[in-house]
């Protein structure tokens, strides 16, 4: 059997532009898909794919996974970084596929077997004010969810959104648009025209949020928040310190990639849960975070590190050091690729909590077979592979949009100007 083609797929039926790699056999009929989503540069994947990575695989054999991996790997000489790895993990993704396809068996059993019976979910939750948080955390919680990251956008805070305004610190308009965080839809937000976003008012707030949820809900729900990098490492670790009374199941991002080092001395301060890894694409980034048991979650975007071969021994890795899996499921994550994180979250014991998105129906149609999500987990069609298809003709009906700035963040500023992690 050989490899008789190798595309990448554009579509955006959710609104985010999402990269899917199709790998075409000499066996008629087989094929696997794999996600290579880089949302904010979604063509340069294209490129790599089909105009490098297309030449150099056709006619090998699909089943050397390993070996196709480290050659393509190598074969740009420099390597790693967002858009090669997006490209090395669709093809990846989609040569587990064929695997899977072939032995006639989901891909969780050629990892081992399913260690759960399903795949608990977080969600997210939110509102203008603590009660307003209060109440959208509740609503999760009745649709059986268990796991629910909250923020709030009340004066002084920044919801996870980059897009609102933080009263009392507005700054002119410099005439840009923010673009949304992953988990939510990609739509041009008036309201930061005069929006600025300070650190300070957000880490002093922050703690009375957490206290609050804990006083009305008890401990029957564990609660997640994302700073998403945006605090000086130093107000970090403070936030981190404040809100260990709150029991968090973990703080997400908390620290920018590249101050890694402060991991060090954030972990002698506090006890609170540490997530991190949604930025990494390179294996110097996150390899000490674990072997020096800096951080509790390991919370990278798959398609990002270099998909699926990579993860695997990635958990592998990371089971050693007693940390746990949190793979990123955004809405820039296509249906493909939360398919090949359930199917990692089923056979790894050091699962922690999985991502979750609702893709809306469109995308249901365009990907048939995506994983069902009900009582706040994730459940496994059982079909052979990843278990999900793309329907192409449909697919060609949602090309990718018209966005500001290509789809990439708009910037996020301090009230005086200055441009701020997103
Ligand atoms: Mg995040």
């Amino acid at each position: 059997m050989r490899i008789t083609n190798v595309r990448a797929i554009c579509t955006a039926p959710a609104g985010l532009a999402l990269v899917v790699v199709k790998i075409e056999t000499s066996t008629p009929g087989l094929h696997g898909l794999g996600c290579a989503t880089f949302r904010q540069r979604p063509l340069t994947v294209v490129t790599a794919v089909n105009e490098y990575l297309r030449p150099f695989l056709v006619g090998k054999d699909p089943s050397a996974i390993e070996d196709i991996w480290q050659s393509s790997y190598l074969s740009s000489y420099w390597r790693s970084g967002p858009v090669l790895n997006n490209a090395l993990a669709g093809v990846d993704a989609a040569l587990w596929d064929i695997k899977g396809k072939i032995a006639n068996l989901p891909l969780y059993q050629l990892f081992g077997g399913k260690c759960r019976d399903f795949v608990p979910l977080y969600t997210s939750a939110g509102g203008d004010d603590v009660h307003a948080a209060e109440e959208s955390v509740r609503g999760w919680m009745e649709q059986g969810y268990r796991y629910v990251k909250c923020s709030t956008t009340e004066p002084g805070y920044k919801s996870n959104s980059a897009g609102s305004n933080a009263t009392g610190w507005r700054r002119a308009s410099r005439g840009e648009t923010a673009g949304k965080s992953g988990e939510e839809a990609f739509e041009v937000d008036h309201s930061v025209l005069e929006g600025a976003w300070e650190p300070t008012p957000y880490v002093r707030q922050l703690p009375r949020l957490f206290e609050h949820l804990r006083n009305q809900l008890g401990d029957s729900v564990e609660l997640i928040h994302d700073v998403h990098e945006r605090v000086p490492p130093i107000q970090a670790i403070g936030l981190a310190k404040a809100l260990e009374p709150y029991n968090l199941f973990f703080l997400e991002d908390a620290l920018a990639p590249e101050d890694n080092a402060y991991f060090r001395i954030m972990r002698q301060q506090t006890s609170t849960p540490i997530a991190m890894g949604e930025l990494f694409v390179n294996q110097a980034e996150y390899v000490p975070l674990i072997q020096e048991r800096l951080i509790d979650f390991i919370r990278v975007h798959i398609s990002d590190i270099g998909g699926i071969s990579v993860a695997r021994k990635l958990a592998t890795f990371c089971e050693f050091y007693g940390v746990r899996t949190a793979w990123h499921g955004p809405g820039d994550v296509s249906p493909v690729g939360h398919a090949a994180n359930m199917h990692l979250d089923f056979a790894c014991h050091n699962f922690g909590i999985q991502e979750q998105h609702l893709f809306n129906q469109a995308a249901q149609d365009v990907f048939p077979g995506m994983p069902e999500i009900r009582d706040g987990a994730m459940w496994c069609n059982e079909r052979p592979g990843l278990g999900i298809e793309l329907d192409e003709e449909l697919a060609a009906r949602f090309p990718l949009p018209e966005m500001p700035y290509g789809g990439g963040w708009a910037p996020l500023r301090r009230y005086d100007g200055t441009v701020n992690r997103p």
